[in-house]
């Protein structure tokens, strides 16, 4: 998922005396950057991202080298989240490092990642803006709960369950859609898709892409 998008940004120049508050809160640990290579991200279009990828069923060195280079992916991109797919890789691992709504910062992976059914007081809608790196510099409107948790396992097979609010909830839900073949323009409308498909022929990507044919 592409970094929170900042409509109002302009509107808080004149501000830039304010101070941050304090030391930002880390749930998960930093991946050790001295491991992987980032590779370029595949775009909507490609066949990769439009079916649901493989479950993982060895938690081997391999499966640890994946990590790796989608952590460093996801970095090179300036990213929030990203799935295998992303990088071409068909099979159910995302990574995050992505902050949420008490500006937590979370950063971990999730193998073969399952969304739970949300309780009916959870499910809040949050009307916040979304991008894709596989929509390069695209963002639209969308509607999702504004609470999250997949259970799936760690790299070493162990069973993990994550939970977030508000844009860290947001990352959960649109990483684990596109482990199942979904991009977020294909929840928009019609109109909203298209103008996403609009700004991305618009706009360049600040990273590397996979070329369609
Ligand atoms: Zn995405």
């Amino acid at each position: 998922m592409a970094e929170q998008h900042d409509e109002n940004a302009h509107e808080h120049e004149g501000h830039e005396h304010e101070e941050p508050t304090g030391p930002v809160e880390v749930i998960g640990a930093e991946p050790d950057l001295s491991k992987g290579t980032a590779r370029p991200i595949t775009v909507v279009g490609n066949p990769v991202l439009h079916r649901e990828c493989r479950q993982v069923t060895e938690f081997d060195e391999q499966l640890s080298a994946l990590i790796d280079d989608m952590f460093q992916s996801m970095y090179a991109a300036e990213g929030v989240g990203l799935a295998a797919n992303q990088i071409g890789v068909d099979a159910k691992v995302f990574v995050y490092d992505c902050p949420d709504d008490r500006n937590v910062r979370h950063i971990g992976h999730v193998i073969n990642p399952v969304l739970e059914e949300l309780p009916v007081d959870r499910r809040t809608l949050d009307d916040g803006n979304e991008g894709c790196l596989s929509v390069p510099t695209a963002y639209a409107e969308l509607a999702r709960p504004e609470y999250a948790a997949v259970t799936g396992q760690d790299k070493d097979g162990n069973e993990i369950r994550v939970e977030g609010t508000g844009f860290f909830a947001r990352c959960l839900q649109h990483e684990t859609d596109h482990l199942n073949g979904y991009l977020y323009i294909d929840r928009l409308s019609k109109r909203d898709r298209k103008d996403a498909l609009r700004q991305m022929a618009e706009g360049t990507p600040k990273y590397a892409t996979v070329p369609n044919d």
